[in-house]
């Protein structure tokens, strides 16, 4: 690359569309490209296509914090989250990519007694989950990040939750790593491919139309996180989702300061250190639906004064850049992987600001719903009629930390 090598072979190839498929995954995003790689490896589907409109891991996918970890509160998230981090352990592996997967640990700061009470009710959920937390004395969380501010008055710190095997991965190399892997199983990676129209006949879909011609398929996959609505429309399908602008920020390269992650839920924030030196954070939704990939400077004001309310030194540090992405916010904070009323049509949307490390188990749940016909274990909770029946998973009103 750098040097003039021109002998470099493209990671995956860049086959026109055929007619027909057994399935299209509408989606080339971490989980579109998951359930793909999945289809094809877990379940021998290999006459498939991912349908792209922009370029493979343009959408959120390449736009997020990076955080993975399983400290989902809710009985259905949970043991959903268990499951991905457990396939993230062994990614790198399966995938024969390094997709740069740190487990550098999540620390939760509590500020309140309550709060901890809280923290130590999520912890034991964890444990009994299988994973893994430890609740941390005020002196422990000291010992650790000695660079936040104990004398802070407005939200003073009582402890924290720590969650060892959470951490961060590079974004991108996680979309790239599946993407590979399906296009050497035979998936057609179709890029600058948007779908705009879903065909079908006596409530069983048939295709999809696109930028680039009509094309057949038996089975069809909405996998179009930030744009679950619009896509859904086009079946005739209202979501109970809104979508809502979400910011991050980094700053110029720095030493390490900061090796894991710390989350301020008081203050809507958190921030890790990339492996390249930047100090990467983030804050609350813009709040105002919106399809605009980018933030306003209110929210970017609140996200400023949090950092200096919890670290004053991070006031040395220059933002070098900001960006937004959009997040399909489903009504209960908890995610969708289920069949729909129409025949061969299925939906994996609603993953709000926390689906980057949902891809894995995301891919292998929506590969098991789309071959089977069949809910996989631990996705049976995701029902779309859930906000029909009544037996919703509020996993915002558990006080999860977002990201
Ligand atoms: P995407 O990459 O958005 O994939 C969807 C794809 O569908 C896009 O490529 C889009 O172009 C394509 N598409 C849309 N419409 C069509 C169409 N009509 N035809 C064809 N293709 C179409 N999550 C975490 O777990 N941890 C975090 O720390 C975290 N931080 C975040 C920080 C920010 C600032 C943002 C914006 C998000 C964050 N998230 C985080 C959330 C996470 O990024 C998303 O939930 C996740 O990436 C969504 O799934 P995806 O990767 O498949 O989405």
């Amino acid at each position: 690359g750098l040097f003039g090598n021109k002998g470099w072979k493209p990671a995956w190839r860049d086959p026109a569309p055929k007619a027909e498929y057994d399935a299209i995954i509408i989606g080339g995003g971490g989980h579109g490209l998951s359930t793909a790689y999945y289809l094809a490896k877990n379940h021998g589907m290999t006459n498939i296509a991912v349908l792209e409109k922009g370029y493979l891991g343009s959408g959120n996918i390449g736009r997020n914090t990076t955080i993975v970890r399983a400290n989902y509160y809710m009985p259905g998230n949970s043991e959903f989250y268990s499951h991905s981090l457990k396939l993230w352990e062994g990614l790198e592996a399966e995938l024969n990519y390094n997709v740069m997967h740190s487990q550098r640990g999540q620390l939760i700061l509590a500020h309140s007694d309550g709060q901890r009470d809280t923290l130590a009710r999520r912890g034991n959920a964890m444990i009994n989950q299988g994973d893994d937390a430890e609740l941390w004395t005020l002196d422990q969380v000291k010992e650790f990040a000695p660079y936040l501010d104990y004398a802070q008055t407005r939200f003073p710190i009582y402890g924290g939750l720590m969650h060892k095997r959470g951490g961060t991965a590079r974004h991108d190399a996680v979309a790239w790593g599946y993407a590979r892997g399906a296009d050497a199983r035979g998936v057609d990676l179709i890029q600058n491919c948007e779908v705009t129209g879903i065909d079908i006949e006596n409530g069983v879909v048939k295709g999809v139309q696109t930028t680039r011609g009509a094309i057949r398929a038996k089975k069809v996959g909405m996998v179009v996180a930030g744009r679950s609505s619009q896509v859904a429309a086009m079946a005739g399908m209202r979501l109970p989702i809104e979508s809502h602008v979400l910011q991050a920020f980094v700053t110029e390269g720095l030493k390490p300061v900061i090796d894991s992650i710390i989350s301020f839920g008081m203050g809507h924030f958190y921030i890790s250190q990339s492996d390249k030196g930047g100090l990467v954070f983030g804050g609350d939704l813009d709040f105002y639906a919106s399809y605009a990939a980018r933030g306003n400077l209110p929210m970017v004001e609140h996200v400023m004064e949090a950092a200096m309310t919890l670290m004053p030194m991070i006031g040395r540090a220059k933002v070098l850049r900001s960006w937004g992405g959009i997040m399909d916010m489903s009504v209960d904070g908890s995610p969708i992987i289920d069949k729909t009323h129409i025949e061969g049509l299925f939906v994996d949307a609603g993953w709000n600001y926390g689906g980057f490390k949902a891809a894995p188990a995301s891919g292998w749940c929506m590969a098991h719903l789309m071959a089977t016909g069949e809910s996989h274990e631990v996705a049976k909770r995701f029902r779309l009629d859930r906000f029909r029946t009544g037996h919703v998973m509020d996993e915002e009103g558990t006080g999860s930390q977002h990201n």
